[in-house]
């Protein structure tokens, strides 16, 4: 009796990868799923936080898919050294902050690298890439890139594309037959929504704009402006955390105030009180507003009257804000809202 393979999938949640992992699975082939944590993932984290997203399922959606096929999913934070493939991308950005071709190297680079083949007796790697689904990252000349330069090399195999790419090791072997594989290519995504149903799925993340935060144009501005203001191109996990959430004005460099907009965002700022000078609104109910960066007194009221504006008396005469400091120094201040007339445009981020 042949020997029943291995194989690891990336699963990012979403549909391809879903269904590049079913097609292999229907092979024979035992797959078990790899999910990396980024810190700019849109899954399973802030973008359950907001309320007007309250319909949507609260879910990750890459355990769900994992639970849907059956497989065991490995769940990674490659949260620290993935900050070099963003801020340094051997091939540069997307449209946006986003380095995907970099990103997909490197994710498929970790599966090898990480142990995890060798450990589990995993004979190749699955990914559920397109030829000619992104402009930048899935063309045909980046696809023997990425398995080249992450090492991968003829062990990658892409089920939804391979029709359009030189049989892989596991198809040679006939580990899998590729006369089951596809060749999709292309933005359409009828092709699979077509295989979807052709497996009974019938549910399925949709991701807007990609898997990460980094494809947001809005997203990848603030980021911009974090490290403009700063003068470096650094990060920590706190701050792209933070830049999922709230309304950011940057009155000057050195500091930036969050407003939380909804109930949502409130309760996850809350969370971070202890890090940061925090005001409340006391006289009318209002948002939680971080201060980011080092404040003066100054900056301090400034940002006082930026909280009043965004509260319930954004048109009384005047507003009573608490600031509260990390070293548990309380300030009162009764500050008038700042007019929408007096916030200027550069200073929302
Ligand atoms: S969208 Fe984000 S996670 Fe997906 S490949 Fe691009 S950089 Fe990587």
């Amino acid at each position: 009796m042949a020997e029943r393979r291995k194989a690891v999938a990336l699963i990012s949640g979403g549909l391809d990868s879903m269904l590049a992992a079913k097609v292999v699975m229907d092979e024979g082939v035992h797959v078990e799923g790899l999910n990396f944590f980024t810190g700019f993932c849109v899954e399973g984290h802030t973008s359950a936080i907001r309320n007007e997203d309250q319909r949507k399922p609260k879910r990750n959606n890459a355990l769900w898919v994992a639970e849907q096929l059956g497989i065991k999913l490995h769940i990674v934070d490659i949260s620290e050294p993935y900050k070099d493939i963003v801020l340094n991308p051997k091939h540069g950005y997307g449209a946006h902050l986003n380095p995907c071709l970099d990103c997909k190297i490197f994710m498929v680079d970790q599966a090898r690298a990480w142990g995890f083949m060798e450990e589990n007796g995993c004979d190749f790697i699955i990914t559920g890439e397109v030829v000619g689904q992104r402009p930048k990252s899935q063309r045909r000349d980046t696809m023997p890139l990425i398995a080249r330069e992450s090492g991968a090399q003829d062990r990658l195999l892409r089920p939804l594309t391979a029709l359009n790419l030189p049989p892989s090791l596991p198809e040679r072997e006939g580990w899998v037959n590729r006369e089951h594989l596809f060749g999709f290519h292309g933005r359409n995504r009828k092709p699979q929504i077509e295989l979807a149903k052709r497996f009974g799925f019938d549910e399925y993340a949709q991701p807007a704009g990609g898997c990460c935060f980094l494809t947001d144009e809005k997203y990848s501005a603030k980021l911009s402006d974090l490290w403009r203001a700063r003068g470096q191109r650094d990060y920590s996990l706190d701050d792209i955390m933070l830049l999922k959430v709230g309304r950011h004005l940057r009155p000057a460099d050195h500091f930036k105030v969050i407003v939380a907009r909804d109930d949502g965002e409130n309760n996850f700022l809350e969370g971070y009180r202890k890090q940061f000078v925090y005001l409340r609104t006391e006289s009318h109910e209002g948002p939680l507003t971080l201060i980011d960066g080092c404040p003066t007194p100054d900056d301090i009221e400034l940002a006082a009257r930026i909280a009043a504006r965004y509260s319930q008396g954004r048109g009384a005469d005047a507003v009573n804000v608490s600031a509260h400091h990390p070293n548990g120094v309380v300030e009162q201040f009764r500050v008038v809202p700042i007019g929408p007339h007096q916030v200027p445009a550069a200073w929302h981020v």
